[in-house]
């Protein structure tokens, strides 16, 4: 199906249900008024000159208005480019030249964020660039006054390309995955399908749309069952997230492990009334054991969710079910979604590994992307003749199914042929009093190719922890080869937006001279 013909359905099907609320602004859809709303948009953007195929750029945080276009442009057969919130001039102007957007959607400002200005400073060298809108200036009027009543619109297939979504950046340039209705509209109704959404779910969104976790998990998973999308914040505030849950009486709640453990840490927290939650997704990175027990006692989320993904594949393969015990909700990622196939390759030889032992994790099916966009040389490196997705993660699956993440194959280190997985010393280390996180990245070693660099943030920055303590802890516990033989004390970490360490900045900070 089109995402037009599944929100049509959801229209026809819950009229006087709500679609949207805007807790920030108390604006509030029904499905027939969004419905109604993005049509005005769809129709207002034809009569703008955007045809099929064309790239509407949308630079935003979260609001209603990002919402409406998401879905009007999908509607049109529109290619939507999500970019990030967080880019400055320099990203903006690449991505809108790689991508050849004509028409630009992006908030006013937030925080500290000028987007008119930064726009303005930009606009002369982006050539395609025709029009920017603004959401809540007079631009945005402007345009919607454009729209006449009845559009006709273009036939529209559902392998169409409707969407160019970057990745992280985690382990380098971000790339353009180009994305069709099939894709993202399926997995969203899957992934909705899993926690078992209906018209009664309302389902809090504190994860920006910009990326697949919130505009497919979050906005397409909820409209394709006829559950409503709430929008706490325009960016991810702890507090306006429970106040809105709260008020909202919301079912469903979303974030990285790093977001839950802000909530319920949060002052106050324990005074929130939350028991109208019983699900939600927690994706992106692993999640501790401790965080997980709190989040479904202290958060009533008995039935949350943990989901594997990538961009690149509309973005969720694996999923836990919603009568998965603890363990398999901390020790793994779940199991293969329905009209997916998973399977572990030795990354050498490309042969499929047997259950319980670790390769690179390959997924294949209606979820993986169209190509990167313009970047055929990737595309061909990343899907093979067969349309396997090579993931670069290390994945092993265990007898029943249930698959565990070990580490992405760019961190793995090699010291003396012997490979080593960051992830199994950082959670060694994390046991230390004197650290309160850490990464471990390998750089360069004149005689053993490799060395592990352990880079950490003390618990008290007065008196960090030493090369010495760090062995001393380890000796005996660790095989000598893991044993950091580096360590640089750091105040923070360079992050990307979606919240993941870039591995790959501190790997070239400190590689300098080591060669
Ligand atoms: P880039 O591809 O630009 O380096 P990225 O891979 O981080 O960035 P995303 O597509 O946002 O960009 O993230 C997908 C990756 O996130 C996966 O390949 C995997 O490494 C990691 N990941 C996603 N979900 C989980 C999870 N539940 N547990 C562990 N890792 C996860
Ligand atoms: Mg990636």
């Amino acid at each position: 199906d089109t995402i037009g013909a599944s929100l049509d359905r959801a229209v026809a099907a819950w009229p006087e249900r709500e679609a949207l609320v805007d807790v920030p602004s108390g604006r509030r859809w029904t499905y027939a008024r969004f419905g109604a709303s993005v049509d005005e948009l769809a129709s207002a953007l034809m009569a703008s000159g955007v045809a099929k195929g064309d790239r509407v750029g949308i630079w935003a945080v979260n609001c209603p208005e990002w919402v409406l276009v998401q879905y009007a442009t999908a509607r049109i057969g529109a290619i939507m480019v999500n970019i990030n919130p967080a880019y400055r001039t320099h990203e903006v102007e690449y991505v809108l030249n790689q991508a050849g957007v004509s028409l630009l959607f992006a908030s006013v400002s937030h925080k500290a964020s000028d987007y008119r200005a930064m726009i303005e400073q930009v606009r002369g060298r982006c050539s395609e660039l025709r029009e920017v809108v603004h959401f809540g200036d007079p631009s945005w009027e402007a345009l919607l006054a454009r729209g006449g009543s009845e559009a006709r619109y273009p036939e529209l297939s559902c392998d169409d390309p409707i969407n160019i979504q970057y990745t992280s950046g985690t382990t380098g340039f971000p790339k353009g995955a180009t994305l069709s209705h099939h894709n993202i509209l399926n997995n969203g109704y899957f992934v909705g399908e899993s926690i078992a959404y209906s018209e009664q779910d309302r389902v809090c969104v504190p994860v920006p749309f910009y990326h697949c976790f919130g505009m497919v998990m979050g906005n397409l998973a909820a409209t394709s069952h006829g559950a409503c999308i709430v929008i706490p914040a325009p960016s991810f505030d702890p507090k306006a997230t429970l106040d809105a849950v709260q008020q909202e009486r919301c079912t469903s709640l979303y974030g990285v492990p790093t977001m839950f453990i802000a909530e319920l840490n949060l002052p106050g927290f324990a005074a929130y009334d939350l028991s109208s939650l019983r699900t939600g997704i927690m994706a992106g990175s692993p999640c501790p054991v401790e965080v997980m027990k709190r989040v479904v006692a202290e958060m009533h989320m008995a039935e949350v969710s943990i989901c594997y993904g990538m961009t690149e594949t509309s973005p969720v393969s694996l999923q836990t079910r919603r009568d998965d015990d603890l363990e398999h909700r901390t020790g793994t990622v779940g199991r293969v979604l329905p009209h997916i196939e998973v399977k572990i390759v030795d990354p050498a030889t490309g042969v499929t590994q047997p259950r319980g032992t670790e390769g690179e994790l390959c997924t294949r099916g209606y979820s993986v992307m169209l190509g990167y966009w313009n970047e055929p040389e990737k595309t061909a490196e990343a899907i093979d003749a067969g349309r396997w997705m090579h993931t670069g993660d290390l994945a092993v699956m265990r007898e029943d199914g249930y698959v565990e993440i070990v580490g992405r194959i760019k961190d793995m280190i090699i010291r003396g042929g012997e490979n080593i997985y960051p992830r199994e010393i950082e959670e060694f280390l994390y046991a230390h009093p004197g650290i309160q996180d850490v990464q471990v990245v390998g750089i360069p070693h004149g005689h053993y190719g490799e060395e592990v660099l352990a880079c950490v943030i003390a618990r008290d920055p007065a008196a960090p922890p030493t090369l010495e303590d760090l062995r001393a802890f380890c000796e005996g516990q660790l095989a000598h080869y893991k044993i950091p033989s580096r360590l640089q004390i750091l105040d923070s970490f360079p992050m990307t937006v979606s919240g993941k360490v870039r591995k790959v900045e501190l790997r070239e900070r400190f590689s300098e001279g080591q060669r």
